[in-house]
């Protein structure tokens, strides 16, 4: 399934009616317990149900992704182990890393997400102005587009991969793929600093590894880093994306050449991550839900699951594979 690259635009009615109904939500999400309720004034945002919130879908050349209103729907923050903190919606991943000195926060989402956001941070205790750095998955919208809206309450530094530097800096219109999308564009971003492959972000006792892990963006990135918990050290991977969107052109494709020796690159790098916890830049990369219900239950190290990143890693090369060469088919079929 490919959810990641849907319409976020602010004029649209669903996005006005959730404008209007964000104070009441983000009140509601303070109050409750650790699970979602569902109150009946807002059961549109809250229900998991066949009556969830459909957001329009934007057609991008001859696709026309269908629309994820899980991308707005609250999920309860938690903490996945030692300074790592899930504060993310139901289909966008968020992630905290606090340290005495402040917090990295991973990926600002669509504008409509940061009261949630907040919420969460706050929800689980730490202060959302104490965030330091902001990093990123991948340059594109439902990643970024809120990165100046935060920085703003924050204060905090924006640290990005350069080859994603000119598409933040150009609120996305120099993206290969989604530039000319007008709902793929969202409020120019100043970097503070450039990051190149192999780079720490440091702040108080985190460090945090950027990984360049090309071909879905042409800075994606993937984020190690390590957490201590009951006396064991685990190595955290959150994967960047994998994923050979709807559209993508892995041959000649002249806005971006190198695209599938980028995404050979990126697997290569993906298998050779030493993983135990496995996250990513989605929710469904993971299997979020059915892991937070286990952590629920009381398994402490339901996020840990290093086979799983093996099998998805190995899984999403092989759709690859059979892209390029259904790509590479057809193209030989018409010469
Ligand atoms: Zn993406």
């Amino acid at each position: 399934m490919f959810r990641e690259h849907l319409a976020s635009d602010d004029n649209t009615p669903m996005c006005t009616l959730l404008g209007m109904k964000k104070i009441l939500l983000i009140a509601i999400f303070i109050m409750s317990s650790a699970e979602n309720v569902t109150p009946k004034s807002c059961s549109r945002f809250w229900d998991t149900s066949s009556t969830k919130p459909k957001l329009p879908a934007i057609s991008i050349g001859t696709v026309s992704p269908q629309s994820d209103p899980d991308w707005i729907e609250p999920f309860p923050p938690f903490k996945i182990a030692g300074n790592l903190y899930y504060v993310g919606s139901k289909g966008l991943a968020n992630y905290l890393i606090t340290t005495s000195q402040g917090h990295i926060l991973i990926n600002s989402d669509l504008e409509e997400n940061v009261p949630l956001l907040r919420a969460s941070v706050e929800r689980l205790g730490f202060k959302f102005t104490d965030i330091k750095i902001l990093l990123i998955s991948h340059a594109h919208w439902d990643h970024n587009a809120a990165s100046d809206t935060i920085m703003k309450l924050t204060g905090a530094k924006y640290m990005v991969m350069e080859a994603d530097v000119p598409v933040v800096e150009s609120g996305g219109k120099t993206d290969f793929q989604y530039g000319n999308v007008p709902a793929s564009l969202y409020k120019p971003t100043k970097v503070d600093r450039v990051l190149h492959d192999g780079d720490e972000v440091r702040l108080g006792s985190a460090v945090v590894v950027a990984h360049l892990t090309p071909g879905h963006t042409k800075g994606c990135t993937t984020w190690t880093t390590k957490v201590q918990e009951a006396g064991k050290t685990y190595n955290v991977v959150i994967i960047g994306s994998p994923n050979v969107n709807p559209g993508y052109r892995l041959v000649n494709n002249g806005a971006y050449p190198q695209i599938a020796a980028d995404y050979e690159k990126m697997f290569r790098v993906l298998k050779s991550l030493p993983c135990d916890i496995f996250l990513g830049a989605h929710g469904n990369y993971f299997d979020l839900q059915t892991k937070y219900a286990r952590l629920k239950d009381g398994a402490l190290e339901a996020f840990v699951d290093p086979e799983g990143y093996q099998k998805y890693v190995a899984d999403k090369e092989q759709a690859f594979k059979n892209e390029l060469a259904k790509q590479r088919a057809a193209l030989s079929r018409s010469q």
